[in-house]
């Protein structure tokens, strides 16, 4: 019996020397059976076909190049003469890569070539089509031709060692040829395979690779996206049955009737709304469970989720615990402490302490000491929180307002600083349900659907650069009746210089040229912390009418009598942001606008704004961002898509997410060969995932 593939090296493959094994382990496959997972990008179908008529339309043929010449005019161009193997007469043209191409298209040489056939002067011809030199024209055991072809995603450092997709084709393909050197265990039960009507492991990789037909491959791809589904699951099914392992150390549990919460309700200017109980009735009793708790509080932008928080603060305040609420910015951490320092009536056994990166050295100390004795119990900061010389006397529950903007590694850390404490994970938009399922499984999502009462929808329009005055004159109105306003320039990187540059000489103008009768105010994020908070003050208390600001402002910023929101080049934005960005206004009583300025005119641009134009729904634009951008984007991830899925498509996959995850719930003990799987392909990806 052969060896798991997963434990014979990558070089025991033919054709495998030290410059091919060097470049391949730069790609992190190092067995044989990461390289049976590198898949394809896409494929070629180079079936062979009887062409005896040529028509327009997508085509790939076999051809031989006559003659190629370069021809000059308006453009000047390469094109080859090029026979069909049933003689037709064709014509390749090429405006870009010329030298790269006249070296493919050599007199005599067999090509495969795929593209748009279209009619021309008489004849065919194909603009800039996809080649593949072959060996012959006989497709006989080829493995680049005669089937369909698979094209592997490629860089520089594989290109060099000859792995190119004919290279990488012909490594796979040698691997196949060797059935005695390795062996593909399978991963799920019996069962399962019967269930599904899997074929086979061995099988979907070899058809994945060099499928039979166009519907093998489907049934490849079929069975390994719901192969990365189960493992995913039975991975997060785990941490959450680790997790209910985890006793809470800190005694007595908050209890439901904390003496200060009553008195903070009392204390308000307004009724909780019915969602905000629900969500803190639903969390303090989950807390009284003797396992550790996670929650994973999920509202719409303004639904009042920071007040939640406080609440359940307090609970376990009262129960001698610390609470810890980190935020990813300085203003917001500021804001939040202002916020709470402002509640009239619950100060009595409350200590607020705040760390930050802005704090003096000597007042830092200071802080960190009453953190350590205990005399501090709410502790709010941003990722100072988390710096090594931080350290709780007793810390029980952990806040995480804006959660997408932390890296799980930075959320851990801080959960470490206590035993076992309590985890609440804040959202910032609403996230789709087959996210919730999958990445935040051990998470225990709760809602907050319901905004606050009385406020009034906010007008979102999308301006092109033509209104642009008339957009002023009505800024000028409002602004001149009391209100006041935010116009946002995309800096996403505030290390843009060129970005940044764009936002205050806009600034200037507008201070001088546009609005000299208002005081406007620039902020940023390279701004000094002091100078940040200067300018948010004056903003907050409305001697600043005008806020010019890069994303700074995106996240949780709460300044009720702003109501004008204009979003510059808002077509660089993603829907999230956007109405993150969006749900700065509309925070009080009067009636707010939200304006997009864009001149764009591609689809996806056309389609993001149009949906924030239509919708205020958080939840539903979360789905349509889902199916725009991915899941990265949605969960603060760089990359497109999740480390550990590429197949499984959270949007068009969602029924299969269900029920793989189903699978893997109720699915029994794990085969030997899944744990290893999960460990191989998560392990390290979990890392950034965002619970
Ligand atoms: P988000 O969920 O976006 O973090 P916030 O917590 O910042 O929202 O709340 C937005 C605003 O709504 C704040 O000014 C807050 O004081 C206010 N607010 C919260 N709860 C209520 C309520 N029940 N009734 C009225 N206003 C509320
Ligand atoms: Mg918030």
């Amino acid at each position: 019996m052969p060896r798991s593939f997963s434990e014979v090296p990558v070089d025991l493959v033919k054709g495998v020397g030290e410059a091919k094994k060097k470049a391949l382990l730069q790609e992190a496959i190092a067995t044989v059976e990461d390289l049976l997972y590198y898949l394809p990008r896409r494929y070629l179908d180079r079936s062979v076909r009887e062409m005896v008529f040529l028509e327009e339309g997508p085509a790939t043929l076999v051809v031989q190049v006559k003659s190629s010449f370069l021809a000059h005019g308006k453009r000047s161009r390469l094109m080859a003469q090029v026979r069909t193997l049933q003689g037709h007469p064709l014509t390749l043209v090429f405006f870009h890569g010329v030298n790269f191409y006249r070296y493919a298209l050599k007199a005599d040489a067999y090509l495969a070539v795929s593209g748009r056939l279209e009619k021309f002067g008489g004849g065919f011809q194909m603009v800039h089509p996809e080649l593949e030199t072959l060996d012959s024209a006989d497709m006989e055991g080829a493995i680049h031709s005669g089937r369909i072809v698979p094209l592997y995603p490629g860089n520089d450092r594989l290109k060099k060692a000859s792995l190119d997709s004919r290279g990488m084709r012909r490594l796979i393909d040698a691997a196949f040829q060797a059935p005695t050197l390795f062996d593909v265990p399978e991963l799920f039960p019996e069962s399962i395979r019967k269930k599904h009507g899997f074929q086979g492991r061995r099988w979907a990789l070899e058809q994945i690779h060099f499928p039979e037909s166009e519907e093998s491959l489907a049934e490849a791809i079929r069975h390994l996206k719901y192969e990365e589904l189960f493992l995913f699951g039975a991975l997060m099914h785990r941490k959450q049955e680790l997790r209910r392992r985890f006793t809470r150390e800190l005694w007595p549990l908050p209890y439901g009737k904390s003496a200060l919460f009553q008195q903070l309700i009392l204390n308000l200017p307004f009724e909780l709304t019915a969602a905000q109980k629900k969500a803190i009735e639903t969390i303090v009793t989950g807390c009284q469970r003797d396992s550790m708790a996670a929650y994973l509080l999920q509202g719409d932008v303004g639904s009042g989720k920071t007040l939640v928080a406080f609440a359940l603060a307090l609970h376990y305040i009262e129960n001698n615990c610390q609470v810890a609420l980190m935020a990813p910015t300085e203003i917001l951490a500021r804001q939040h402490f202002r916020t709470l320092s402002t509640l009239p009536g619950m100060l009595p056994g409350v200590h607020m302490e705040i760390l930050t990166a802005a704090d003096t050295k000597k007042s830092r100390e200071l802080t960190i000491d009453r953190i350590k004795r205990g005399d501090a119990n709410l502790i709010i900061g941003t990722h100072s929180l988390i710096e090594p010389s931080v350290e709780f006397e007793s810390l029980g529950l952990v806040i995480i307002d804006e959660q997408h903007r932390f890296g799980v590694e930075q959320r851990e850390l801080l959960r470490r600083k206590g035993k076992n404490p309590d985890l609440i994970a804040m959202t910032a938009t609403p996230i789709p349900r087959s996210l919730c399922l999958t990445v935040f499984a051990d998470l225990e999502p709760v809602l907050l659907k319901e905004k606050p009462a009385g406020r009034k929808p906010i007008k979102t329009m999308w301006l092109t650069e033509e209104r642009r005055k008339g957009m002023y004159q009505s800024i000028r109105n409002h602004v001149s009746k009391g209100r006041q306003c935010y116009i946002v320039f995309p800096v996403i990187d505030e290390s843009e210089k060129l970005d940044l540059r764009a936002a205050t000489d806009a600034c200037e103008e507008l201070r001088t040229a546009i609005f000299p009768e208002f005081k406007v105010e620039l902020l940023h994020g390279k701004m000094k912390g002091p100078d940040r908070e200067r300018v948010m003050n004056e903003f907050r208390a409305g001697r600043v009418q005008i806020l010019v600001s890069t994303t700074v402002i995106e996240v949780g910023v709460d300044v009720p009598n702003a109501t004008i929101m204009v979003i510059e080049h808002a077509d660089r934005f993603g829907i999230s942001q956007l109405h993150q960005l969006r749900g700065r206004v509309g925070r009080g009583s009067e009636e707010s606008f939200c304006v997009l300025m864009s001149d764009s005119t591609t689809d996806s641009a056309r389609e993001r704004l149009q949906a924030l134009v239509d919708s205020e729904d958080g939840f539903a634009l979360a789905e349509v961002d889902l199916r725009l951008r991915g899941p990265g984007e949605l969960l603060g991830l760089k990359q497109h898509g999740l480390p550990g899925f590429k197949l499984a498509d959270f949007v068009k996959d969602r029924t299969l997410v269900e029920i793989s995850y189903e699978d893997a719930r109720t699915g029994g003990d794990l085969t030997e060969a899944a744990v290893q799987a999960i460990r191989h392909r998560f392990e390290e990806g979990v890392i950034v995932f965002p619970n």
